[in-house]
């Protein structure tokens, strides 16, 4: 089989890296090239403390890079105010994409849908790879059904530039459209004595972000009802955690069509 070659963008920040060491690991992965703002043409494989004879040297211009190099697939994680750009870069020019960069609005995926029909290109994006958090928010909607209530409480490291979390704010949508009739919540007037005290408020789901050095990823999704609570929670305690979830993308993304938003329509749950 032939080998995939990939494009890494974001490659020298935390997510970034882990995703090259996959892709060096992997027999039938190939990394093309890597892209970020940061360590311009230092060796990538160097930078990761492996040994190599080859060299990828870490480049800033990733519309130069797919116009130059045999690339497959390009993958990213920068941050949210270039990543659209970086959508309509690799989309232009017919290469599917993963995506897993936070931050995305209602509005930015339907201009990423509508990219990806005019170039006729799949991509894929998810606000979380980890396989154990699709699973959450999976848990989560089944639960919605029966509770009235319900509060997300999600948890990352303090370098994090996006509040709430893309997937706390998808629990809440996922919550919010799967509570029947009867159960939406009735929020009380509360007098809120420091601003902001119950967190972000999405149709009655309120969402807290809490940042602090320490964490890598989590989330507990707390149901109330008469006399009982139900809590969910995932941990991711490290980046490989995301890992197997990427993986799958990589290895279904070309038999896939048009946006694919969410982990959950890639696996077989
Ligand atoms: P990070 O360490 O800040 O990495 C982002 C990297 O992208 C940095 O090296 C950054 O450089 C670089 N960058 C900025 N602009 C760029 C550009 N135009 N082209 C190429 N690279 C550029 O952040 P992280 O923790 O790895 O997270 C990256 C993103 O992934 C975030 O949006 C985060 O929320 C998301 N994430 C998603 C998942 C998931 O499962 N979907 C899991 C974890 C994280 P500078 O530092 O100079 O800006």
């Amino acid at each position: 089989m032939d080998k995939k070659n990939i494009v890494v963008s974001g490659a020298a920040g935390r997510m970034g890296k882990t995703i090259c060491k996959m892709i060096i690991k992997e027999d039938n992965y190939s990394l093309a090239a890597a892209i970020d703002v940061l360590n311009i043409n230092k060796d990538i494989f160097n930078l990761l403390g492996i040994n190599s004879s080859r060299q990828v040297l870490i480049k800033k211009n990733l519309k130069n890079v797919i116009e130059n190099v045999t690339v497959d697939l390009v993958i990213d994680f920068t941050n949210p105010e270039v990543v659209m750009k970086n959508i309509e870069t690799v989309l232009a020019k017919k290469v599917k994409m993963i995506v897993g960069t936070t931050g995305f609005d209602q509005s930015d995926l339907k201009k990423v849908k509508k990219m990806s029909e005019k170039y006729e290109v799949p991509i894929m994006i998810a606000p979380n790879f980890a396989l154990g958090a699709v699973l959450m928010m999976e848990f989560s909607k089944k639960a919605a059904k029966f509770f009235e209530q319900s509060e997300i409480i999600e948890l990352h490291h303090d370098k994090k530039i996006d509040a709430p979390s893309g997937t706390a704010v998808k629990t809440a949508e996922m919550i919010s459209e799967s509570r029947s009739k009867n159960n939406k919540e009735r929020d009380q007037d509360f007098l809120e004595k420091l601003k902001g005290a119950r967190g972000a408020d999405y149709e009655g789901v309120h969402v807290h972000s809490v940042r602090l050095q320490g964490l890598v990823a989590h989330q507990e999704v707390i149901f109330g009802g008469e006399g009982q609570t139900l809590k969910i929670r995932h941990d991711s305690i490290n980046r490989e955690s995301f890992m197997p979830g990427i993986k799958l993308a990589i290895d279904k993304i070309d038999n896939l069509e048009g946006l694919i938003y969410g982990l959950e329509k890639i696996m077989d749950i």
